[in-house]
Order: structure tokens, then C-alpha cells, then sequence
């Protein structure tokens, strides 16, 4: 992205996006107090306010005490004047959510995906969850969708939007973006579903406030996302993060990376899973064989963790080990990142709880720096099972409300307030 010149469109703009912003982080506010904490002139802000109600970006929200003279009238954001859309994109299934500007979930469509679909077939449903998520209930036409976040498995370039290599989807190099954007004709942003989920959680959940911070999701897959200073990090080609294949036995099983011993290979849903099959090869006398309604083949990750929760030993020294496998991992990236917090999800650790994180912090400490360990709090997720789709609202949102500064680059302008409201990016 190139940096526009100044000129009075661009002050303008930026007047408008600060206006914006000023309402979005401290609202309800009135004219007077938006004036001097944007340091605008009140005409100026007035103006501005004007043409914000009248575009519905702002709305009246009731009157603050008079300092003397008439009760100055409270302006605050509209979360409804315009909708993003989330998708996620998973091995199994794809979800799609509609959100308001407060990146509030309004509703949501989920399809299964049937194994070995190609990449054609997989846009064929993820396009039809996008149009289906924007009807209404009601069937009345929501608000108008101003662009889409999806986000995907694997190493994504998030500057072209294409989805470089996913090892779970089992595909490589698919233009998402370019592909999505010729049919549904407005702005698309791609990322990694780990990246994701990390920008939620520490907007919205339970990374908030932690400046330097790693979130870890287990589940089919193990990600990773990194915050370093407040923003993601993502590497010299948008691939950092990817902490389920760092090594934690060189001699261990095969991963489906194609690497020996990594860490989505022994603390994964299916890791669980095979480890569970081999103790019931065993003849090990464990209820998760009863679980799984007696059929080896039906055991997975859900059926051992209930059998843990029923006090079953062989499940609960399975989670344990797969606990302690993921706490070497985050030991290896505390001693390397440093993070003041970690966030830990997923609906592995969303189902075991304790069972699973205990271990892991015990493993954590007992293998990282104790100065550096001592200082991380190890916590679960806040969003739940949104977090991906409220991550992929806010890679769109954080364009919007972001100073509209860049102007277009070779493949579109960004979304910011001012385009919205037809004011074309020049410069
Ligand atoms: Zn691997």
C-alpha cells in the first residue's frame, strides 16, 4: 500500500474517519466533547456530525446534563447502518456469520463439507453461505454488507489474498480472494484462521489489554496466533504462528505436515484420538470404548474426553500427555516470544478444561525460563466457537475504522468511512 499526499479531500477524509472513531471508542458523546477530543473546530464537527446522521453512520442517543443552556444531544455509532460478513473456512465444514460494526454476531450458516471435495465445490458452498447469511429472518433486506473476512487453515498471503498452501484443506495456491471477489462484487480480506482468531480474542475476548500476547487454538488442527505491540504478527511471508508443527519428539509420529513428531501429531483432536485406539488394542480396561458405542473406529477426541470426565483412568492419562506435549510447546514459545499473556482455545480445551490445561502449565513452567514463565497467565478463550467468525468481521472492521491514510493500491481502494459514503479515495 502506498501512502496518499495531503490535499483538502484527504484532510477531510481524515476528519470524517476521526470523527468516526471518536464516536465508535467513546460514544455516547456530544458535539462539544467530540470537538475537543478529535482537537477539530466545533463547525468543522458539526459539518461532519450532519452528514453522519444523515447517512445513518451515527444516530442520536439521548441528551447529557446541560452545562448551562440547552442539554447538548449525545451522538453514538449505529452498529446496524452496515453488516461484514465472517466466513470460516474448516476441514469439515464452512460457517458463515453476519456481524454488525460492533463485530456482534446477528446470525450465522454452517454446511458440512463432504472429504476430498476440490477447491470448486468448496466455493460453491462457501458462496451459497454468504448469500443465504445475508437473509433476514424476516426476509427483509438487512443492511447493506460492506465486505468479507475469510479465514482459512494453512499459510495465507494475505496481501493477495490467496491461500499459499493448506495441508488440511489439501490444496495450494487458490486466488480465495480474486476468486471471490468476481462473484460477489465487493471487498474480500483473507487470512489465516489462527491469526483470526488471536485478532478477536484480543479485541473482544480474553487477550484484551496484553500488548504482547499468543493465542493457541487445539482442535483438529493446533494454530497459532502472534500479537507482538498490539498487532498480529505475521512474518516475512505471512507464516508465522505456526506453532502445531514446531518439534517435540524428533522420533515421534508422522504429522500430516509430512514432519516427524510435531505437536498437532500428539496433542490433536485425532492424536487423541489414535492414542485412545491403541490403549483399546491394548485390551486396557477404559470406558471410552463404551463411549464410542463399542466401535473402535467411533472413538475420537469427544468420547475420550467424556470418559475423563466420568473419572476414567486411561482417558484422563491420555489428556494428561497431550496436556503435557502442549505446555513443552508453549514452554519453547515463552523462551522465544516472551508473551505478558496466553490465550488458549478450542473446542479440545473448551471440552476438557482442566484436564487438558493443568498438565500444560505444569509442562509449560517446568520447561521454560521460571523468570519469563512466572509472568505469562495461561487462560481460556472468552469467544467460544465465534471467535474465528468475529475474527474474520474484524479483519474487514479494522480496515474500516483504520485513518484512511493508504489510497489504492494496484488491486482496489480499502474500505474506510469516507468511500462508504461515496466520497471516492483519491490521491
Ligand atoms: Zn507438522
Amino acid at each position: 500500500m502506498r501512502l496518499r499526499s495531503g490535499s483538502k479531500q484527504l484532510i477531510r477524509d481524515l476528519n470524517i474517519s476521526t470523527v468516526v472513531e471518536t464516536v465508535r471508542q467513546r460514544g455516547p458523546i456530544s458535539r462539544v466533547e467530540i470537538a475537543e477530543v478529535a482537537k477539530l473546530g466545533r463547525s468543522t464537527v458539526t459539518g461532519i456530525v450532519n452528514l453522519l446522521l444523515k447517512e445513518g453512520i451515527l444516530v442520536e442517543a439521548g441528551s447529557a446534563e446541560s452545562r448551562g443552556g440547552r442539554k447538548p444531544v449525545l451522538l453514538a455509532l449505529n452498529p446496524r447502518a452496515r453488516c461484514v460478513i465472517g466466513v470460516k473456512l474448516a476441514p469439515a465444514s464452512v460457517t458463515a456469520a453476519l456481524a454488525d460494526l460492533h463485530a456482534q454476531v446477528l446470525q450465522k450458516v454452517r454446511r458440512p463439507l463432504s472429504r476430498g471435495q476440490g477447491p470448486e465445490a468448496v466455493f460453491r458452498t462457501l458462496l451459497d453461505v454468504v448469500h443465504e447469511v445475508q437473509r433476514m429472518d424476516d426476509g427483509v433486506k438487512g443492511p447493506p454488507v460492506i465486505g468479507v473476512g475469510v479465514v482459512l487453515p494453512g499459510i495465507v498471503n494475505t496481501t493477495t489474498g490467496t491461500s499459499v498452501a493448506s495441508h488440511l484443506l489439501h490444496w495450494a495456491n487458490i486466488p480465495v480472494r480474486e476468486l471471490l471477489e468476481k462473484e460477489l462484487r465487493i471487498p474480500v480480506l483473507v487470512d489465516n484462521d489462527a491469526n483470526a482468531f488471536a485478532l478477536a480474542e484480543r479485541t473482544y475476548g480474553a487477550g484484551q489489554g496484553a500488548d504482547n500476547l499468543l493465542c493457541v487454538t487445539v482442535g483438529v488442527g493446533i494454530g497459532g496466533g502472534i500479537i507482538t505491540n498490539g498487532r498480529v504478527y505475521r512474518g516475512s511471508i505471512t507464516g508465522a504462528g505456526e506453532i502445531g508443527h514446531i518439534t517435540i519428539d524428533e522420533r515421534g509420529p508422522l504429522c500430516s505436515c509430512g514432519n516427524r513428531g510435531c505437536l498437532e501429531a500428539l496433542a490433536s483432536d485425532g492424536a487423541i484420538a489414535q492414542a485412545a485406539r491403541r490403549a483399546v488394542a491394548k485390551g486396557r480396561k477404559t470406558l471410552i470404548l463404551e463411549a464410542a458405542g463399542g466401535d473402535p473406529s467411533a472413538i475420537t477426541r469427544e468420547t475420550v474426553v467424556l470418559a475423563a470426565h466420568e473419572g476414567d483412568r486411561v482417558a484422563r492419562r491420555i489428556l494428561r500427555e497431550a496436556g503435557r506435549h502442549l505446555g513443552t510447546g508453549l514452554a519453547n514459545a515463552v523462551n522465544l516470544l516472551n508473551p505478558e499473556r496466553i490465550v488458549i482455545g478450542g473446542e479440545a480445551v473448551q471440552q476438557a478444561g482442566d484436564l487438558l490445561l493443568s498438565p500444560l502449565r505444569e509442562a509449560m513452567k517446568e520447561r521454560s525460563f521460571s523468570v519469563l514463565a512466572d509472568e505469562v497467565a495461561v487462560v481460556p478463550a472468552a469467544l467460544g466457537e465465534d471467535a474465528w467468525l468475529v475474527g474474520a468481521a474484524t479483519l474487514v472492521l479494522e480496515e474500516v475504522f483504520t485513518p484512511p491514510i493508504y489510497g489504492a493500491d494496484e488491486d482496489r481502494p480499502p474500505i474506510t468511512i469516507p468511500s462508504l459514503l461515496g466520497h471516492t479515495v483519491q490521491g
